[in-house]
């Protein structure tokens, strides 16, 4: 099956388009006007010569050719909206909705689009140079293939806007907070997600102190009090905090002065170590970024990258506590979160003076609560759905439901 002979499926009606253009790659997906199941999913991969789209239905089932060879992020979006379209002739895109990772202070909740809310996107690239830039290319393309259908920016920083002072700022001189040198915090569409399902699923724990632990490629941890945000272990970068797939987690600044001063390198070389050698790459000495790859390789690199894992983990797991002056629930998400039951064990191991005690036959099972009838604190996996609430918002923006878009 070439693309023109992509099959026209199912699904009419008001349809939603919720996009997440990353540095190197761009994912989809397409919602109908009611419920949580995607009608298509689906994602370009190492956007460049040898990138690659694949898409497939609600089934899993491909719905076009995988197909590659993509110039930009610009025909990498119009060759998904192409195919999209082309699948569902009949579907009407009342909205779309884009993972955008910078608000800065300026949002604390989903807002349409227009060429002012550009302009006070692009003012935050510098925050976030390698992701804002192809978040607006995102909506300005998108804006180009559906004119006139609202465009929806959902942030990153937006759950984590209304954080204390104290976990809102560096001990710098003042005038850098001024300018936005702050600590944001993201995740943002995860928490709020996984906060929704608590409040659903046991609103008992939902007004009370919860941590929830983002485990994936990107990771980061959460304080929850209230349904708050009040501490979150990503600062101002989405380098800061845990050891992620490849980038280093919580460093001291001495490290990167070493590198620049003894070592003599520039700051696209301690870039590209910090953001694409280090993490769980750099302590398996190259071996993998891969959690279940470590996990199965079992030899001294693995562990060394395991080890520090869950170390990073409990020590951010004790602060947050503390924070907020205990905890009632632990809630894993993301793909490490809501797969790992070694990690899940271990971070949850020696933890009885915080009053976490697992159950280890449902956390081989992977249950939704994963703790012992003893624990005084639940644990949790909540699978999240990051495009379940751009969808929302998007929905929200139709005048359809849910979340206010503003
Ligand atoms: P994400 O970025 O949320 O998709 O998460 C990706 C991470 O989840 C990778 O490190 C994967 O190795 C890890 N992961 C996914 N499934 C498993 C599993 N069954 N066991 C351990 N790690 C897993």
């Amino acid at each position: 099956m070439t693309a023109e002979t992509t099959a026209p499926l199912a699904g009419s009606g008001a349809g939603f388009l919720a996009l997440n253009a990353g540095s190197s790659s761009l994912k989809f997906a397409l919602f109908p006007a009611e419920g949580d199941v995607a009608l298509a999913t689906g994602q370009v991969d190492r956007i460049g010569p040898d990138g690659a789209m694949k898409i497939k239905d609600a089934a899993g089932e491909p719905i076009a050719p995988a197909e590659g060879g993509f110039t930009d992020h610009a025909a990498a979006l119009a060759t998904v909206i192409a195919t999209v379209k082309r699948a569902f002739p009949a579907l009407n895109f009342a909205a779309i909705g884009h993972r955008v990772v910078h608000g800065g202070i300026f949002y604390s909740a989903p807002v349409v689009v227009d060429e002012a809310v550009l302009e006070t996107l692009a003012t935050l690239s510098p925050f976030a140079p390698l992701h804002q830039p192809h978040n607006i290319a995102g909506i300005r393309a998108a804006t180009e293939a559906f004119p006139g259908v609202p465009q929806v920016a959902c942030f990153d920083t937006a759950f984590h806007r209304g954080q204390p002072f104290v976990n809102d700022t560096f001990a710098l001189p003042h005038r850098y907070y001024e300018i936005g040198v702050r600590r944001y915090g993201f995740h943002g569409l995860s928490y709020d997600y996984v906060t929704g399902e608590l409040g659903r699923i046991a609103p008992h724990l939902m007004s009370g102190r919860v941590v929830v632990a983002h485990l994936g490629n990107g990771a980061s941890m959460c304080a929850i009090h209230r349904g708050r945000s009040v501490a979150s272990s990503m600062g101002y970068s989405a380098l800061d905090g845990l050891p992620m797939g490849t980038r280093c987690g919580q460093l001291n600044p001495g490290v990167m002065l070493y590198m620049l001063d003894q070592e003599g390198l520039n700051t696209a070389q301690i870039r590209q170590i910090l953001y694409n050698e280090s993490g769980l790459l750099g302590l398996s000495n190259g071996l993998s970024n891969d959690m279940r790859t470590l996990e199965a390789a079992d030899n001294a690199e693995a562990h060394r990258a395991i080890d520090y894992f869950v170390f990073r983990v409990q020590r951010e797991l004790g602060a947050m506590a503390a924070v907020m002056g205990g905890i009632d629930a632990l809630v894993f998400c993301g793909g490490i979160g809501e797969n790992s039951r070694v990690v899940r064990r271990r971070v949850c191991e020696r933890l009885g003076w915080m009053g976490i005690e697992i159950d280890h036959g449902r956390n081989a099972e992977s249950a939704t609560v994963i703790s012992s009838e003893f624990s005084r604190t639940t644990v949790m996996i909540v699978p999240t759905r990051e495009d379940l609430v751009i969808a929302r918002a998007a929905r929200a923006a139709a005048g359809l439901s849910e979340t206010a878009a503003t």
